[in-house]
């Protein structure tokens, strides 16, 4: 088996134990989780481990998040197609490249990343992947980004203490924010808010364990 064929049988085997698991639920989720090659997001001497199912280190002291941590947000998160999105914390680039193919057609995904060379290497990453609606915005995502509000969806792959009035004043009415909250370091919380008429209601989900958000906001 050549090199090619033996990462598409560690990819499918992969999406396959996440289906089986539960983490995902829906062919929509599968379907955009097999569009994209995890090795395209992993530094090239960790690429033989892209497809275990656990985070690794990207640099810069962060990491790439774990395939079931990805399945799962964007299971909780349902975003459809021809939406937009905002994602606070773009690290490598892959969870926005799996929620970016889960808004084909027509939908964008803006990623803000507050590390420099984070924001090249998401880049060239998603470059490489051949996706095409993510835009990557380097700056302070603990104030949202109010330049393109207001977004059907909003999530955050860094933990912070809470979501603060300005992020959510960025998120459309019917729209889901998922939040990670908690202490900047140890177990923390993924929360799903929804708005409707103007009320937010608040549905805490799994404990989870997301490096900090840091800046003015975050930690
Ligand atoms: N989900 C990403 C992936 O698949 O590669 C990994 C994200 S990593 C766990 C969290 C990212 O949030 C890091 O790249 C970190 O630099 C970023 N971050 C932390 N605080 C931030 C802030 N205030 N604004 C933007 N990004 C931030």
């Amino acid at each position: 088996m050549n090199g090619q064929d033996r990462s598409t049988t560690l990819h499918t085997k992969l999406i396959t134990t996440l289906w089986d698991r539960g983490d995902i639920r829906s062919e929509h989720i599968k379907s955009a989780m097999l569009g994209v090659k995890r090795e395209f997001f992993i530094p090239k001497l960790l690429k033989l481990e892209s497809y275990i199912d656990r985070p690794l280190p990207i640099g810069n002291g962060q990491t790439i998040s774990a395939p079931h941590m990805v399945a799962i947000m964007a299971e909780e998160m349902d975003a459809s197609p021809g939406q937009k999105v905002l994602e606070i914390g773009s690290g490598s680039g892959y969870h926005a490249a799996v929620v970016s193919r889960s808004i084909l057609p027509g939908g964008h995904l803006f990623s803000i990343e507050r590390i420099g060379a984070l924001v090249k290497f998401a880049r060239r990453n998603l470059d490489a992947a051949g996706i095409e609606n993510v835009t990557v915005i380097e700056g302070d995502g603990s104030l949202g980004l109010t330049s393109e509000a207001p977004f059907d969806r909003i999530y955050y792959t860094c933990a912070g203490p809470d979501v603060p009035k300005i992020v959510m004043d960025q998120l459309c009415d019917g729209g889901k924010l998922l939040a990670v909250i908690g202490p900047k370091y140890g177990t923390q919380r993924l929360i799903r808010f929804t708005k409707s008429g103007g009320e937010v209601e608040e549905e805490p989900l799994s404990y989870c364990v997301f490096v900090p958000l840091i800046g003015e906001l975050g930690y």
